[in-house]
């Protein structure tokens, strides 16, 4: 189908993909029809504050919307809260939504983001545990953050840690319950996830590492962890943050291929050509990563993916993408992340953990695939470049203090 054809497109999940989809489609000249399907109240809101300014009460639900909501009406764009979609008819380009009402399409977007993992402990349902997905989960634990709450976290990354933070500067008792043995075992070095250890310690966060949670204890509602051990740990509440899925279930219905999210070609379009796929439910070939197909859960990526699709869609340039990028905050720690660091062989340090002011540079043989920059903002930026061109710097230029990031950057080949 050319871009010519479509009249009618349809997205399926209003989250941050979903929302930045349907604006920049817009933004790209299309006329035609757009209708965003999201089941949650809200018009697409962002998440990152969720565990962080939001739960600590310095946001309000206003400051995390993506846009007004105003402007979906003033752009044409049938947003369709509190709206769940079934059912997808490929061979007649049709969405149901739950009530039965069916949509017709001509392009239809999946960005169905991921679901929390739940504890698969007994006690998981009680009152007190909770999961931390949407502003109506934050909004439910936010009332019994209160100074002196007993709080246990289950699972150390970086939801799980930032959740910790907050906690601690609100006054809160607080123990990380972490299977591995360090936290943020899948997304960070043994040397980065120990400064971070160092640091919620010094804070007063109590870690249990390699700790395996048997049963979440209470009668109506939760009194504490009980772990295979036989150990107990008293709380008022519990956090899980033990990771997501991706939301493919109405992908799996419609027989799309998925394997660890809906699989997509460059272009984020799935095994049916009518459809596209984006954001956290979705894997892609990564351009600065030898086309390996990964699932990425960013912000970025869910922007990135709007941009492709709506470039796609509209007949526009094609964009060109970024290297992948991450943040996350902790106390006055602002981590920014670029790259992906997975297969690395060598890290290199620039500045020192001491000073909480660092960057970790992560290479395979001689190429920086990756950086972790913790209040290091300038090597944060240097290192995203030099992926995003495919340049790398020798790593003994690095640990040379004396010579800003920018001067080694402008060197680089
Ligand atoms: P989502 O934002 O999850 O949106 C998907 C939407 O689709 C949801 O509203 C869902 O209800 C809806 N939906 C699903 N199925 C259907 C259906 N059948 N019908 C209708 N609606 C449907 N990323 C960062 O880069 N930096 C951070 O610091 C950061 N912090 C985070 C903190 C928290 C607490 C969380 C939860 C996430 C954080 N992230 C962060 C991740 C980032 O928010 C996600 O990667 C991003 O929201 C993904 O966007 P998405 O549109 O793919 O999915």
């Amino acid at each position: 189908m050319s871009t010519g054809e479509i009249r009618r497109v349809i997205i399926i999940g209003a989250g941050q993909a979903g929302g930045e989809t349907a604006q920049r489609l817009r933004q790209g000249g299309f006329e035609g029809e757009i209708t965003l399907i999201g089941e949650e109240p809200a018009a697409p809101y962002q998440r990152p504050p969720l565990s962080k300014a939001y739960l600590k009460g310095d946001l309000d639900i206003d400051r995390l919307m993506l846009r007004p909501a105003s402007m979906y009406a003033e752009e044409r764009i049938a947003l369709l809260t509190k709206t769940r979609a079934v059912w997808i008819d490929r061979a007649n380009r049709k969405v149901r939504v739950e009530g039965g009402r069916e949509l017709p399409y001509d392009a239809l977007v999946l960005a169905t983001g991921a679901k929390p993992r739940k504890l698969p402990l007994v006690g998981a349902d009680l009152e007190g545990v909770y999961l931390f997905r949407t502003a109506a989960d934050v909004d439910r634990v936010r009332e019994k953050f209160v100074s002196g709450a007993k709080l246990i976290v289950i699972g150390a990354g970086y939801i799980g840690l930032e959740v910790a933070a907050v906690a601690r500067q609100l006054g809160l008792n607080v123990t990380v319950i972490e299977t591995a043995v360090r936290p943020l075992a899948r997304v960070t070095s043994p040397e980065v996830a120990g400064f971070f250890l160092d640091e919620h310690t010094r804070q007063g966060v109590r870690f249990v590492l390699g700790g395996q949670p048997a049963l979440i204890k209470g009668s109506d509602r939760v009194t504490g962890v009980a772990l295979t051990d036989g150990a107990e740990l008293p709380a008022d509440l519990v956090i899980a943050g033990i990771g997501v899925t991706p939301d493919i279930a109405i992908a799996e219905q419609c027989g799309l291929t998925v394997n660890n999210g809906i699989v997509t070609d460059r272009q984020c379009r799935t095994s049916d050509p009518n459809i596209f796929a984006i954001g956290d439910c979705a894997a892609r070939p990564m351009v600065h990563y030898n086309g390996q197909i990964v699932r990425l859960e960013s912000v970025h990526n869910a922007v990135e993916g709007a941009k492709i699709v709506a470039a796609t869609l509209t007949g526009g340039k094609e964009h060109t993408e970024e290297a992948p990028w991450f943040w996350s905050d902790q106390y006055d720690l602002k981590l920014q992340i670029a790259g992906l660091f997975h297969g690395y062989d060598r890290v290199v340090f620039r500045g020192v953990m001491a000073d909480r002011a660092f960057a970790a540079f992560y290479y395979k043989g001689d190429k920086l695939i990756a950086v972790d920059a913790v209040n290091r903002p300038a090597e944060y930026l240097g290192a995203k470049m030099l992926i995003q061109t495919g340049r790398t710097l020798p790593p003994n230029l690095l640990e040379d203090m004396s010579r800003p990031m920018k001067e080694l950057v402008a060197s680089a080949r």
